[in-house]
């Protein structure tokens, strides 16, 4: 008889962003002329750096004769993106070497799959409101347990972060293998300083643990003390894996394409062996992933160019500028925001206690402007709701004027 992972069906059936778009498409047909303004989904709205741009051309214009097409590429990516990316984090005064980076087609794929490599048993710790992918795809490894009445999943431990600890997590209270992190944050925008980050790696070198670290947002950090990689910090080479895409950085959300960093030093132990997980994930990548492709693979090395770095930081100054924007108008408007200063979402607490969805109701209804609830991020972010910078200026202005 055929059975499924069952694990499939004890996943929420409605995703967040369908409840959203429900609620929008609902309240436009009774109010066919509102003007509203989508803050919600993180989608970016600048087109691809020329730098990108003229660098893919090229490779199409490769892919077009026999002497210069290329077929399928290394899985693990091409030697001219990883040693572009090594040099960089040397540049920047971190030890990473090509063949400890593995190309991909984005952030989601790779923090979503990599619980492959990982057994059954680890127990997971997360910070809460989260990324959703690190839980569902717990759920779906079987690694969750259930989903309680609180939101929570009895086998997951959850790291609060609120305004009352100034969305620094505070370390599990029970030993955990694995912990995911995100910095700058998704969907708070806040982040950690290096102090406050190396609590974290020194933990799980003395748990035997391994840190999850998503920088997805890293080209968005502006103040100095906050770490640009994870691997910064002493002892992390040993701890931990680090998460990077283009899709903010460069506007490739729908181009598709990241990387993993997975230093040799990261070992788990079986059987009194040590097992390398850089040599597990190359195992994985080369059985269920074929590669980047080469055009996309061209245009992301070309970010490393000297016009390509200007236009990213133009990109990133652009998105910083509407939080800026929206950030401004709130606290203007008596409203108690977060984030928004190293990252390009806005967490604002919701006024007199309502709830996430109700003031999504109220912003959406009276204000015209669709943002995301905190709520459907995980328990903590109930009392919260999410403003996204990604979108155009004309269109951050015109939502904050309306505050
Ligand atoms: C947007 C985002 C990513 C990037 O995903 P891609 O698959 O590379 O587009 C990764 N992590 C977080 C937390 C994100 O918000």
């Amino acid at each position: 008889m055929l059975k499924v992972n069952n694990n499939f069906l004890k996943l929420a059936g409605s995703y967040l962003f369908t409840e959203i778009a429900h609620r929008v498409a609902d309240y436009k047909a009774a109010n066919p002329q509102a003007p509203v303004i989508k803050m919600g989904i993180g989608d970016v709205t600048l087109p691809l750096p020329k730098a990108s741009i003229l660098a893919m051309q090229k490779a199409i214009s490769e892919m077009a004769h026999k002497d210069s097409f290329r077929g399928y590429g290394p899985e693990q990516g091409y030697d001219f993106l990883r040693n572009a990316i090594a040099e960089d984090y040397k540049m920047n005064g971190v030890q990473v070497e090509a063949d400890e980076i593995f190309i991909s087609d984005g952030a989601k794929s790779d923090t979503g799959n990599i619980g492959d490599i990982l057994s059954k048993d680890c127990k997971v710790a997360l910070t809460d409101p989260v990324y959703p992918v690190y839980v569902d795809t717990n759920v779906m490894a079987g690694r969750a347990g259930e989903l309680q009445a609180n939101g929570m999943w009895s086998n997951i431990v959850y790291m609060p972060c609120t305004k009352d600890n100034g969305f620094v997590p505070s370390l599990p209270k029970e030993q955990v293998d694995v912990i995911y992190l995100c910095f700058p944050n998704n969907p708070t925008g806040t982040t950690l300083t290096k102090s406050q980050l190396q609590v974290f790696v020194d933990y799980a070198l003395k748990n035997n643990a391994l840190i999850l670290f998503d920088a997805a947002y890293e080209c968005f950090i502006t103040e100095k003390d906050v770490p640009h990689s994870i691997f910064e910090l002493p002892g992390a080479r040993q701890c931990a894996i680090e998460f990077r895409s283009y899709s903010k950085m460069a506007g490739f959300t729908g181009t598709r394409c990241g990387y993993t960093v997975i230093p040799k030093d990261v070992v788990a132990e079986e059987d009194g062996q040590k097992v390398s997980l850089n040599k597990l994930w190359l195992r994985r990548q080369c059985t269920k992933f074929n590669g980047t492709p080469y055009i996309v693979q061209r245009g992301a090395a070309a970010l490393y160019t000297s016009e390509g770095r200007q236009q990213v930081r133009q990109m990133a100054d652009y998105y910083l500028e509407n939080a800026r924007i929206i950030r401004e108008a709130l606290i203007k408007a008596g409203y108690e925001v977060f984030g928004g200063v190293n990252g390009p979402y806005v967490w604002a607490a919701t006024p007199n206690g309502q709830s996430s969805w109700d003031f999504f109701d109220y912003l959406l209804k009276e204000k015209n402007i669709v943002t995301t609830p905190g709520v459907g991020f995980g328990p903590s972010g109930e009392g919260y709701i999410r403003l996204s910078a990604l979108g155009s200026r004309e269109n951050t202005i015109e939502a904050m004027s309306r505050f």
